[in-house]
């Protein structure tokens, strides 16, 4: 003999039901078959609905009501298409008392428990019935046997508990007649001993099932779903979860008793210490392997079996300093909520006993307060304690595991890894038995939770990185394509999964959060939304994603002005706008605290050499106990690149021309001819380096000409580039009389920095400085002569872009 159950989605068509007819079929060639079924996926819901409306006199009802009733019908014609009136004669008898029962909760607008189970009976009483009788009529030795003869349970309606002794006996004793090869017995419905309709509860049919397989004492019960099985987490919010091959009653109990809905939380009782395993199968994929709960060993070698999550939680807090005083505090707290019938999910007491607080669900929280609230009357007026604080849309998540009791360090990492992604918790639970952590978070941070943890305890190996990007321009486009080309790369050899989430240039941004497929990116992103600063922020933040990190690949004051607000989400910024680390001290140094206080990685190599590992290896020195003492260097490609192609047979225009042609400047040509640019370098070595400064303090000898200093546009500028002529040529001719290379240096030394164009002679390792190239010698303690030196492309859209990257997989190294 067998047990199986097959749940809403699996009948919840007539294409599924031909499945489940299939998949019974077979198992009858061997075994007879005691099958329980559930309602029509949704109609239980649907039930409730029309006597939710008809209590509040709302006529809707009626058109609940001919939905439920044109679901049933269209799956009897479509499964018996030739023959189907012995049927339809029971289901119209049916559905005509749920109808009459709908109008009379309407008159009496009242809608007792006891009504609410009569009600949502017909769903498993229709479900049954015609997928019995569609066996019949395919000639298959079936019959259905209505559970409410034989499960018998007390009277508390909705969640009615089970009289095992009367319901065994009349499951043996059926059984023990029946000479049918499958029985179809309705999930989820019962009766009273004195004859009235019960349930056992949302989702009982799993229990039904449970109650037969342990009457029978079967081998195995088997619960068909629309899933492979218990999953790692919820596979409906966490697309790397994966089914558990195998898993202990315990382990189980606590998944679904924390949410995992796969199982029915009290389904476990009643084939636990029969020992009957329970096999979970997907009636979509028969041959899936699926999950065997049982007390077999695991040979899991991770402690954390699987997390789960409840959502709808109101967490309450009690708290007063006179609570210790009161007798019987705790005794009184659960007696007055149990009277109530209010079910307390988690329990956290602090150990000063100043404070309890409660998980409940959320629909139970206005009535757990007011019950609480008038049994500690007297103890509220006398300032004893105070009233109940309600908290609501929570959820709990928790890990579970059999072995994380041997392990240590299992919470630590469970919520160091919430905290770094910015996920706080309200309050903690941890069972005495260790095979249970919770905690309570707000609702709209579970997904991002679940993903994390997720990803710490299961996929180790691989490390989720979200990027977003704004400023998809020239050098944002090689990123994007470097990025394309190195996914694999990255995910094979450093576990990195590098998703690209949103792109945005100054017109339009595209998002996805399953990762923008990179192949025809430009057009996503040409076809997307209008694009604004704020909204991309808002988008961003709103996705929520675990290790999300904003990359500026702008030059703009508005976009820099954002950052705070990306890392104060825990979002990581990577930027090679330079405005933030070169603006005011207290703007640089805010970013850093909050780059800090949120875990958020906020990264500017690329602002000083672009791809050059300037940056790292200065932070890298004084993370080792170094400390710089002189800074001497050629920061600007753009100028390096003017300079080293000026001469007394080009023009100095055509030049500038030229470079800004080639990427090698600012758009605005003046911010690197002034010095500006290179000023800003230099202080941001400084204020890497530990100095307060600012860029007034930076002395800038500019070699530009007085109009040139002066003009209004870049197209003005650019002019006057023409008309000084003579201007450059004169410092040109200096510096070639006295044998020298010019190139604009950058100096920081004894606290000071300063820029200006500076004659180079032969032999200093500045004078041969080709192209674009950047040159930093960093002198410090453990460098006092021969300087640390980094050397090499300074400017140009794929360094840049390279440099970026880099920053992007420090963080997924991190
Ligand atoms: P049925 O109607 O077959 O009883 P349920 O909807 O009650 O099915 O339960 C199956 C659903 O449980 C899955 O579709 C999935 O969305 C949800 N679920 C939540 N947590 C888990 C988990 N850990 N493993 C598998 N499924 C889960
Ligand atoms: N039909 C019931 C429900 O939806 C019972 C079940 O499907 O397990 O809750
Ligand atoms: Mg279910």
């Amino acid at each position: 003999m067998k047990v199986l159950k097959f749940g809403g989605t699996s009948v919840g068509s007539a294409k599924n039901i031909n499945k489940v007819i299939n998949i019974l079929n077979k198992y009858a060639q061997k075994d007879t078959i005691a099958c329980v079924v559930s309602a029509i996926g949704g109609i239980t819901d649907k039930l409730l609905l029309a006597g939710k409306l008809a209590q509040n006199k709302d006529v809707n009802f009626k058109d609940t009501f001919n939905t439920i009733k044109n679901i049933h019908f269209d799956i009897i014609n479509e499964l018996n298409p030739d023959n189907n009136n012995s049927i339809l004669e029971y289901v119209e008898t049916k559905l005509s008392e749920l109808e009459n029962l709908l109008n009379g909760i309407y008159l009496i607008n009242e809608l007792s428990p006891k009504t609410s189970d009569k009600l949502v009976s017909f769903g498993e009483l229709l479900s049954s019935f015609i997928i019995a009788e569609t066996m019949k009529n395919r000639k298959l030795s079936a019959e259905r046997k209505n559970s409410q003869d034989i499960i018998i349970t007390n009277s508390d309606f909705t969640k009615a508990e089970v009289n095992y002794s009367i319901t065994n006996t009349n499951i043996e004793s059926y059984f023990k007649t029946a000479n049918h090869k499958v029985t179809i017995l309705p999930g989820f419905i019962s009766n009273s001993q004195s004859g009235e309709q019960t349930t056992l509860g949302r989702g009982g049919s799993d229990f039904t099932a449970a109650i037969i397989a342990a009457a029978l004492k079967v081998e195995q019960l088997e619960i068909w779903t629309d899933v492979s099985g218990m999953f790692t987490t919820n596979p409906k919010l966490v697309k790397q979860a994966y089914p558990i091959d195998k898993i202990s009653y315990q382990e189980a109990m606590e998944l679904s008793h924390f949410g995992a809905k796969v199982l029915y939380p009290p389904t476990v009782q009643p084939v636990l210490d029969l020992d009957i395993p329970i096999h979970i199968k997907n009636t979509m994929k028969p041959d899936a392997v699926g999950t065997v709960i049982s007390n077999d060993k695991t040979n899991s070698t991770s402690p954390v079996k699987g997390i789960s999550n409840i959502g709808n939680i109101s967490l309450l807090t009690l708290q007063g300093s006179g609570m210790i005083g009161i007798p019987g505090f705790s005794k009184r707290l659960f007696e007055t909520l149990s009277q109530e019938k209010i079910n307390i999910i988690l329990i956290t007491q602090a150990s000063s006993e100043h404070s309890i607080c409660l998980g409940v669900e959320q629909k139970d929280a206005e009535m757990a307060k007011s019950a609480v609230d008038t049994a500690f009357e007297n103890e509220i007026a006398l300032n004893k304690i105070d009233p109940i604080i309600i908290e609501s849309n929570l959820s709990i998540i928790a890990l579970v595991g059999d072995n994380m009791k041997n392990h240590q360090g299992i919470s630590g990492k469970m919520f160091s890894t919430l905290g770094k992604n910015n996920i706080n918790i309200r309050a903690i639970a941890q069972g005495a038995s260790e095979k249970n952590i919770s905690a309570v978070i707000a609702e709209s941070d579970v997904k991002k939770a679940l993903n994390t943890l997720h990803e710490q305890f299961f996929e180790s190996k691989t490390k989720q990185l979200n990027v977003f990007i704004t400023g998809v321009g020239n050098v944002g486009e090689r990123l994007v394509e470097q990025i394309k080309q190195q996914r694999k790369y990255l995910k094979e050899n450093l576990k990195i999964n590098l998703r690209v989430i949103g792109l945005a240039n100054s017109r339009t941004m595209v998002f996805n959060e399953d990762g923008i497929d990179l192949k025809n990116w430009k057009e996503q992103v040409a076809n997307g939304e209008k694009a604004t600063l704020e909204g991309f922020f808002e988008k961003t933040k709103s996705l929520n994603l675990r290790n999300s990190i904003f990359v500026d690949v702008t030059a703009n004051k508005d976009v820099a002005g954002l950052y705070a607000n990306y890392l104060r989400q825990s979002i990581g910024v990577v930027a090679c706008n330079k405005i933030a680390c070169s603006s005011d001290y207290e703007n640089y140094k805010l970013l850093k605290r909050l780059s800090l206080k949120y875990n958020a990685p906020y990264l500017f190599e690329t602002n000083v050499g672009a791809g050059l590992p300037i940056i790292d290896t200065l932070n890298n020195l004084i993370a080792s106990g170094d400390k710089i003492t002189s800074i001497q260097a050629v920061l600007s490609g753009s100028l390096n690149f003017v300079f080293n192609n000026f001469n007394d047979s080009t023009k100095f225009y055509d030049v500038v021309k030229q470079a800004a042609a080639e990427g090698y400047t600012e758009p605005d040509p003046r911010i690197d001819l002034s010095g500006v640019d290179v000023a800003r370098k230099i202080l941001i070595l400084a204020r890497e380096s530990g100095v307060k400064m600012n860029l007034e303090d930076i002395s800038n000898a500019s070699f530009l000409s007085d109009s040139g200093l002066k003009s209004n546009s870049v197209d003005d500028f650019y002019q006057t580039l023409i008309d000084d002529e003579n201007h450059y040529q004169n410092l040109f001719a200096s510096a070639k009389t006295n044998n020298c290379q010019l190139k604009y240096v950058a100096q920081f030394n004894e606290g000071k920095a300063n820029v200006g164009l500076q004659e180079i002679p032969e032999g200093h390792p500045f004078y041969n400085l080709e192209g674009k190239d950047n040159i930093v010698m960093f002198y410090t303690q453990r460098y006092p002569e021969q300087p640390m030196i980094i050397k090499g492309a300074g400017a140009g859209a794929d360094v840049t872009a390279s440099g970026l990257f880099a920053d992007i997989i420090r963080i997924g190294n991190d």
